[in-house]
């Protein structure tokens, strides 16, 4: 069984190379980036991806590339689209052709956040930002290519490392250089570790592989909510707790927080779809906050923990 992964270099990306490595009868797993190289393909060009795909033939497509980034979105909304939606079609059209099984990422965002029940995969839909509608452009467009596909929308990815790019490390950095941070508190949802998507993905496909009754929408977070603010507040403890000196975290409500982008207040995610085709009773599902506090304690060698702890 060959794989091929595209956005081999993004956060889940990078988590996915470890996970997917360990699939039942996987012959090659095929790194695809936009960076150059061999099998690179560049989202922002449909047409490259799909003759990627047509020359590579894989029996299984895993797509993590996206335009993640939410406030840019709102400026550059066809770019977003050719990445988020228009190269998922083509995907998902050349996987029907094959025969290949497609496992693709969408997003949180692809709800209104309204109320305060966590969302289920058949909800209706509305995206407040541009990003969250071409999230929701890109579900369409598999939808309708009639491929196999596992659509897994999961919210507020973080990975340790770096001073920035994630929630968990743009925080980090700041408390560290000791910027005052004014975190909003009204948001809600669970922070998802980038290695718990990759290695529940993992476990996803290989359910898949096994029975065509796993396939479609699945949701995927940690088990309980929190605000941004907690989570900043959490990781603030985290530092202290290793001696490093850090300022307090203000909370701020989204009204007080303007950013380019609208998000929803709603992200909360109801799982428990994907609990089932795991096998995971809820009590043992994964939690949010031990991953962060482990995360900060290790966090990896380069970046600014040492020279700002304990002084
Ligand atoms: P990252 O931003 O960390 O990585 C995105 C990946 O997409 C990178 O490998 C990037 O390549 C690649 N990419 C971007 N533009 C192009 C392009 N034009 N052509 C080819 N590749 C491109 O994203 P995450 O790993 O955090 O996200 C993975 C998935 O999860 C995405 O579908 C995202 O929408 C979804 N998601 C993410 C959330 C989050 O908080 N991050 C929340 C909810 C869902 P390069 O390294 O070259 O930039």
């Amino acid at each position: 069984m060959k794989i091929v992964l595209f956005g081999a270099t993004g956060q889940v990306g990078l988590a996915l190379q470890d996970s997917l490595a360990g699939i039942a009868g996987l012959d090659g797993l095929v790194c695809s980036s936009r960076g150059g190289g061999r099998w690179s393909a560049d989202f922002d060009r449909p047409v490259e991806v799909a003759q990627l795909l047509r020359m590579l033939r894989p029996d299984v497509i895993v797509n993590a590339a996206a335009w993640t980034a939410v406030d840019a979105a709102e400026d550059h909304a066809e770019a977003a689209l050719r990445v988020n939606a228009t190269s998922p079609g083509a995907i998902a059209i050349e996987a029907q052709k094959l025969g290949a099984l497609l496992l693709h990422y969408s997003s949180d965002y692809v709800f209104d956040g309204s109320g305060a029940l966590a969302w289920r995969e058949d909800d209706p839909t509305g995206p407040l930002n541009v990003y969250g509608a071409t999230k929701l452009a890109g579900e369409q467009a598999i939808r309708a290519s009639g491929c196999r596909h596992l659509i897994v929308r999961t919210s507020g990815v973080w990975s340790p490392g770096g001073e920035g790019g994630n929630f968990v490390a743009t925080v980090r950095a700041r408390l560290l250089a000791r910027q005052a941070l004014r975190v909003v508190d009204d948001q809600i949802g669970a922070p998802t570790a980038a290695a718990l998507v990759a290695d529940l993905s993992a476990q996803l496909l290989q359910r898949a592989l096994k029975t065509e009754a796993v396939s479609g929408t699945y949701h995927l977070a940690p088990r309980g909510e929190t605000s941004w603010f907690a989570v900043a507040r959490l990781i603030a403890e985290g530092l202290r707790a290793l001696g490093a000196v850090v300022p307090e975290v203000q909370a701020v409500p989204s009204a007080a927080y303007p950013q380019r982008a609208r998000r929803p207040l709603n992200s909360r995610l109801d799982c428990s779809r994907l609990h089932s085709a795991l096998g995971i009773a809820l009590a043992d599902w994964p939690t949010w906050p031990a991953p962060i506090l482990q995360a900060i304690a290790a966090w990896p060698a380069g970046s600014p923990a040492a020279s700002a702890t304990g002084s």
